[in-house]
């Protein structure tokens, strides 16, 4: 049923970039559409194998320009997207397939080709896995593309934009649609599809676009030029506000600008509580296009760089040299300020290490993080030589997700050992004191952080798996959402267990998981004695107001009360109530 004329209707779905965007909505139209089909005669099978030739050279040119786009736009990581689109474009088999369709069915090229692509779309589809779903989109993507080519009247590869503003309604983008959209008009992505790591969303991200997606299916209702609001903090498309939402999103907008505006003032101060404890506030981030925006939000260094972003992305791993050069600029562009590479994180909900392996029941406790590493021990030893020069150039920083145990740990810190060697007969110049850490996000490795705190020099606790694997609750799943508690008192018990450890032994501990910018969780975070948290540059001016706002010594005696507490709702409560009376005007 359509959304009526005049009632306002509000969509969730799930936040992926900040921001609010006011502007009528324009739908997009589902899926491929499915070509012309007509029989063609024994002497026209040439002339249709030719079309599709050409149909696919126009695609080749067009998606070659599109990357050039991004990349002038982005960054070279963003334009890698492209590569993905260029290899099924060249993929032999599926002009192989196409061809023989034709001969086979003495069809037009356009339903062969239609035909043989969506068996590959089915299969991917058909296999539960968020990673193929996403190449599934891409290849939509490419077979449209190619559809429109055989047109013989030139098609324009110009997203058609209308010429106002406008939130982009769909059911997926893909990331062409979305590099093609006229920007200037645009104020915003609503996708019933996709995901945080959608490459949609890290594209909106990149390009600073408010973007919400998986929106209920209602999202297919959304008529052409219905007035919207997209509210990309709290993932919610607004159909046909009413004139108090308007007044309200207006207010809202222009608060977070406002805020914006006076948390830059803050960007020279210190993290530093009113009592005096100093804490390192550094920043998250997946590209090192986003160098510009770490300094911008004042953060102390980058305490997590996810490498398998730009590692995965293209579909070949990228080689030493190459990932050298990246390691590089985020070591000069982080100056005096470390930057903390987090070696190769495949697997779970995240990009697979080999895009062709056999999807695993249990992915999330399957193949992932080091193990990946650890089993591919070429590659591993590229990833850490390559940080291993960079760090001659600024103050890098290495460490391991998704260590379960003292022998990962020592197996991977052998293999560095063994690289740093290789340098030094190579005459190689790097950091011989460069940080090793260890990530604390399985529930062993916060057991046995007093074994690990006497081999690596800090631990930064990943809360977004330590809270998944100490509940069991898939991070992932909306099912089973509401027992993914970060006050769980297990999970807090196991923060508090792996500090004292860390204290212990003279190392520092952070947190880069998202609990570490949750504002209504900083006192709690502080109290149990945290020295670092890392977080989203968009959040982090946010938590350092947080943090100037507290008394350490407060924080610390509520911490040791949340500690005897057995029910998350109280701990959270009581971390609540104290951010609320220190800095209200963060706390909904
Ligand atoms: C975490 O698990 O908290 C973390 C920071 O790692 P990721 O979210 O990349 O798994
Ligand atoms: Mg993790």
């Amino acid at each position: 049923m359509p959304h009526p004329n005049n009632r306002e209707v509000i969509l969730q779905g799930t936040a992926v970039s900040p921001g609010i965007g006011f502007a009528p909505a324009h739908v997009l139209a589902r899926g491929v559409a499915t070509p012309e089909t007509y029989s063609i005669s024994e002497h026209r099978i040439d002339a249709e194998k030719q079309r599709f030739l050409e149909a696919v050279e126009r695609t080749r040119v067009q998606l070659e320009r599109l990357q050039e786009e991004i990349e002038r736009i982005s960054g070279e990581d963003e334009g890698l997207i492209f590569e993905a689109h260029l290899m099924v474009l060249e993929d032999p088999a599926l002009s192989k397939r196409t061809n023989k369709a034709i001969e086979e069915r003495k069809q037009n090229a356009e339903s062969a080709f239609f035909a043989v692509i969506g068996t590959y779309v089915e299969a991917m589809r058909r296999v539960n896995d968020p990673y193929l779903a996403e190449r599934a989109t891409d290849i939509d993507d490419v077979a449209q593309r190619v559809l429109k080519n055989f047109s013989s009247v030139k098609d324009s590869d110009e997203y058609d934009s209308p010429d106002h503003r406008h939130i982009v309604v769909a059911f997926d983008l893909s990331p062409s649609d979305t590099v093609s959209m006229d920007r200037n008009q645009m104020r915003g992505f609503a996708t019933e599809q996709g995901s945080v790591n959608s490459h949609t969303a890290i594209l909106a991200r990149s390009l600073g676009i408010p973007a919400v997606v998986g929106l209920a299916e209602a999202v297919l209702d959304v008529r052409e030029n219905q007035p919207a609001i997209l509210d990309g903090f709290s993932g919610k498309l607004i159909l046909n506000p009413t004139h108090e939402t308007i007044r309200f999103y207006e207010d809202l907008r222009k608060q977070k600008r406002d805020e914006q505006m006076a948390l830059q003032e803050l960007r020279e101060k210190r993290t530093q509580t009113k009592d005096g404890r100093s804490i390192t506030l550094s920043a998250n981030i997946e590209f090192d296009q986003e160098i510009p925006q770490v300094r911008e939000s004042g953060a102390e260094g980058i305490g997590l760089f996810r490498s398998e972003f730009f590692l995965l992305e293209s579909g070949t791993v990228p080689n030493e040299d190459q990932q050298t050069e990246v390691y590089t600029r985020l070591a000069q562009g982080t100056k005096p300020h470390q930057t903390i590479i987090r070696t190769l994180d495949a697997g779970g909900d995240k990009l697979p290490a080999e895009p062709l392996l056999e999807p695993e029941p249990n992915p999330f406790l399957g193949w992932r993080g080091i193990r990946v590493s650890l089993s591919r021990i070429p590659m591993f030893r590229d990833q850490l030589r390559a940080v291993l020069r960079a760090s001659a150039h600024g103050k890098l920083g290495v460490m391991f997700p998704l260590v379960s145990g003292l022998n990962e740990l020592r197996l991977a810190k052998d293999i560095l050992k063994e690289c740093m060697e290789e340098l030094h007969k190579e005459n190689i110049a790097f950091d011989e004191n460069m940080d090793v850490g260890v990530m604390i996000e399985v529930p062993s490795a916060a057991i046995i952080a007093d074994i690990l705190a006497k081999e690596v020099d800090f631990f930064s606790i990943g809360t977004n798996d330590l809270i998944q694997y100490t509940v069991a609750v898939d991070r992932i799943n909306k099912q089973v959402s509401s027992y993914y508690r970060p006050t769980n008192p297990g999970v807090v018990r196991l923060i508090k267990n792996t500090i004292n450890a860390a204290n212990d032994n003279g190392i520092w501990t952070g947190i880069c998981g998202e609990m570490a910018g949750q504002l209504e969780l900083t006192p709690l975070l502080l109290g149990l004695g945290i020295n670092e948290l890392s977080v989203g540059t968009h959040q982090l001016p946010r938590v350092k107001k947080a943090l100037r706002s507290l008394d350490y010594a407060q924080c610390t005696s509520m911490a040791d009360k949340a500690l005897q507490m057995p029910f998350a709702r109280d701990i959270l409560a009581l971390s609540r109530e104290v951010a609320q009376s220190a800095y209200p005007d963060l706390i909904d």
